[in-house]
Parts: structure tokens; C-alpha cells; sequence
């Protein structure tokens, strides 16, 4: 199996697709949001730093996110699949640099795809567990939780995130497509890049993915 990036706009199964990957083919998930949260839960060397720029409303910096990557990527066995990094082309170079010195290699960078009218649709209909962050979809027959409004598995009251409106999520989108659209062009240009239009269904856009990565 090759190593995989993930990119995707927010509201995309990404990360449902990324756990399907793991389950079936034992790939190493890493996303570099659950890297940054973990260092600060864990209270490690990096996380005043990182407290301090999410406090004051910056982003992370690329030196704080690249220095976590690389000892994540040390540390791991067997193919990655790579969530929430690069979003840009400077930190696409970043990770080459990381990469060629693990002597590691990206096999696909995979777009998943959605339309503007579905994405909205599905945050319309998303909840989350406040405890294990696992989510929900109501208008998901697959994604619907066993009780209503209820986390299958910690038996608490879902929630609404804060940022899942229109307003917020149309601002959201906008940005990332904006962001994103040169780093495709980058990875395009190197032959890496599949697109694959995602489906409300997960086991349809997997079987796309596997059509990529088999
Ligand atoms: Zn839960």
C-alpha cells in the first residue's frame, strides 16, 4: 500500500473514509488537528506555544505543525494517510523535505469532492458527541444515531457545532477552495492527484478510493 493525502473540503467524509482505510488495510491516520490537540492534552513541549497562537485567533505556524508531523512520521510503521496537511504549496514543500529525509514517498493525493449543495445539506443535518467527537447525520440513514439526539456509544445528548451553519460553513468553503485550488494545481502537475466526487453513501466513495489505491 502507498502512503495517501487526503484533501478535502470540510463537511466531505473525509475522515469516515480515512477510518474505513484503517480498518481494512491498517493504514496509520494521521491528522495533523489531532496531533496539535494531543500535544496540548498531553501537555507536551510544544503546547504553550501552540495554546498561546489558537488563543490570540492565529493559526498554528507551519515550524509548530512540520516539527509534530516529522516525529509522528518517525514513529510509524507501514502506509499513512495523511489528513488537514498540506493545505498550501509551501507546506506541500515542507513535507517533501520531511519526507525525502524519512525516505518515505506520497503514492496518491486524493480530492474528495462536493458539491456546494450537498455539503450544506449535510451540515445542516450534522451533530457531535461533545465527549468522543464521533459524528452524526440525521439525513444519513448510515450516519443516524441508534437513538435520536443520543452518542451510540457514550449514551450522551448530542450537539450542534457551533460553526455548522450556513453563514459560517459558506465562509469556510470559500477559503479552503481559494487556499486549495494552487496545491492542486501542484500536485496535478506531478501526476499525484486523483479527484473522487464524494457520496452521501461511505461505501460508495471507498470503493472509488480502493479503485485508486489497489
Ligand atoms: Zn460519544
Amino acid at each position: 500500500m502507498e502512503n495517501i493525502i487526503f484533501i478535502a473540503p470540510p463537511a466531505t467524509g473525509k475522515s469516515t473514509q480515512s477510518k474505513m482505510l484503517v480498518e481494512k488495510y491498517h493504514y496509520n491516520y494521521i491528522s495533523t488537528g489531532k496531533l496539535l490537540r494531543k500535544e496540548v492534552s498531553d501537555n507536551k513541549p510544544l503546547a504553550k506555544d501552540i495554546k498561546k497562537m489558537i488563543d490570540t485567533g492565529n493559526l498554528v505556524s507551519d515550524e509548530i505543525v512540520t516539527k509534530l508531523l516529522e516525529v509522528k512520521l518517525k514513529k510509524i510503521n507501514g502506509p499513512f494517510v495523511l489528513d488537514g496537511y498540506p493545505r498550501n504549496i509551501s507546506q506541500a514543500k515542507n513535507l517533501e523535505l520531511i519526507l525525502k529525509k524519512l525516505n518515505l514517498n506520497i503514492g496518491h493525493i486524493i480530492y474528495i469532492d462536493i458539491k456546494y449543495d450537498e455539503a450544506i445539506k449535510r451540515v445542516k443535518g450534522r451533530l457531535i458527541c461533545p465527549q468522543c467527537n464521533k459524528v452524526y447525520n440525521i439525513h444519513n440513514n448510515v450516519m443516524k444515531p441508534k437513538h435520536d439526539n443520543i452518542c451510540d456509544e457514550c449514551l450522551i445528548k448530542l450537539i450542534v457545532r457551533p460553526d455548522d451553519n450556513e453563514e459560517a460553513y459558506k465562509k469556510r468553503y470559500n477559503i479552503f477552495v481559494n487556499e486549495t485550488k494552487p496545491l492542486l494545481e501542484y500536485y496535478h502537475k506531478q501526476g499525484l492527484l486523483s479527484i473522487v466526487e464524494d457520496s452521501f453513501y461511505p461505501d460508495e466513495a471507498f470503493s472509488k478510493i480502493e479503485k485508486i489505491i489497489l
